[in-house]
């Protein structure tokens, strides 16, 4: 079971506007991987064509000399990386690592071309500051990568230009001081964007996750709710037994709850609810199983893959632990122990609504039985004989 964000792992970086939690940022990205591959790969696309576009500059200002020769090649190298890196992007499912790999590489080889079609024409530092400036805002708000190494790429590109500025332009002193402090503000601000943006879009999708949870999980115990099972695991487009593959359904139930309620007070019971429903999540496998609160003191755990034996195995697990493990309520840590009754049933068919109604009444046999126990029951395939009722405690 995706287990439910905590407030501290949707806590944003307010440095750049990203999760400080590595697994919700992975999240985040995760569900806009679509729109940030078309992102990459129309920006990119674009950058190529106009790089390719200003070679009608270099004619300009050289003339059609070997040196003009030269930079079209240069420019070819930016429009063949930058074209392969947004095919790769928008052809090819890409992970979100790749996508930024993909758009760092871009940027690096276009600003290095850059700055080598700059020292061909040194005289034009002017323009060329321009150009630097208009590609930083490309990098910092256009094509999508992390913050931390848009900044870096940027920050070099301007150190490595101002050099150049130094090293081949013949400027004066008033000149190059205005350029620095344009290229200055672009960076300070186009990174200031950037993070206003990553933090609009987190605090969006942070809000958006307070609401999912609040609507489809119990605010006690975290686990799913009755709304998501009937929604998400017994609505149609559920997935659940219909590929053949084994589903087991462990029902179970707190074992004389009223009395606690009764002898410690109700937070006392909440105390005990919150213990089963956390061990039964820790065993829940992320993204695969689901916990849900089916009643007051009545959990569901909903195994896909999964056959009786293992099943039973787990159950008779939670049994023992749960049994054996007192709970602690109050200010003072009052111990309490109690028990859990277990109905276990899998199917490779039918539906899961059969399955949870047959978990029920092996959950009432074992209450019948005893209390304290697993009962276990493997459902007969549709057409063969019903295997008989397997008392595994
Ligand atoms: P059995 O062994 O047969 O299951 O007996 P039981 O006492 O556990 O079952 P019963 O159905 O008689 O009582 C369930 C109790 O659970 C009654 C209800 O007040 C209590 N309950 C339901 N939801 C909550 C809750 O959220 N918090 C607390 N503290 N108690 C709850
Ligand atoms: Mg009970
Ligand atoms: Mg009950």
């Amino acid at each position: 079971m995706a287990r439910p964000l905590s407030p501290d792992a949707l806590a944003i970086d307010p440095l750049v506007g990203e999760f400080d939690d590595r697994r919700t940022e992975t999240a985040y990205l995760g569900q806009h991987l679509a729109r940030t591959r078309t992102q990459l790969a129309c920006t990119l696309l674009f950058c190529s064509l106009y790089f390719l576009g200003f070679f009608a500059t270099d004619v300009a200002a050289l003339g059609l000399v070997p040196e003009t020769a030269l930079l079209l090649g240069t420019r070819l190298l930016v429009a063949v990386t930058a074209g392969a890196c947004a095919w790769l992007a928008y052809r090819h499912p890409i992970t979100i690592g790749a996508a930024r790999l993909a758009a760092s590489v871009a940027e690096v080889v276009a600003l290095a071309c850059f700055m080598v079609i700059a020292v061909h024409r040194p005289d034009e530092f002017h323009w060329h500051a321009m150009s630097l400036a208009i590609m930083l805002l490309v990098i910092y708000l256009y094509i999508p990568n992390r913050l931390g190494y848009a900044l870096a790429i940027a920050a070099a590109s301007t150190a490595a230009f101002l050099l150049l500025v130094l090293a081949v332009a013949d400027m004066r002193f008033p000149d190059m001081l205005t350029l620095g402090m344009l290229l200055a503000l672009v960076n300070t601000f186009g990174a200031l964007a950037a993070r206003r943006y990553n933090l609009v879009a987190r605090e969006e999708f942070r809000a958006r996750v307070v609401l999912e949870n609040a609507a489809q999980r119990d605010h006690l115990s975290g686990c799913y709710n009755r709304r998501y099972l009937h929604e998400h695991l017994l609505g149609a487009a559920s997935p659940l037994l219909r590929d053949g593959q084994p589903v087991c359904v462990i029902l179970c139930d707190i074992d004389h709850f009223k009395r606690i309620n009764d002898t410690h007070g109700h937070a006392a019971g909440d105390a005990v609810l919150l213990a089963f429903a956390s061990l039964l999540r820790t065993v829940a496998r992320d993204g695969i199983d689901s916990v849900v609160r089916y009643g007051g003191e009545e959990f569901l755990v909903i195994l896909p893959g999964t056959g009786l034996a293992a099943g039973t195995h787990l159950a008779e697990w939670l049994r023992g632990r749960f049994g054996n493990t007192p709970a602690y309520a109050g200010p003072d840590g009052v111990p309490i122990h109690t028990t859990a009754s277990f109905g276990v049933a899998s199917s490779s068919a039918g539906s899961l609504a059969g399955l949870i109604d047959a978990a029920d009444k092996l959950m009432y046999a074992a209450k019948r039985n005893g209390r304290n126990r697993v009962e276990s029951l493997a459902l007969p395939m549709p057409g063969a004989q019903a295997a008989p009722l397997s008392r595994a405690a």
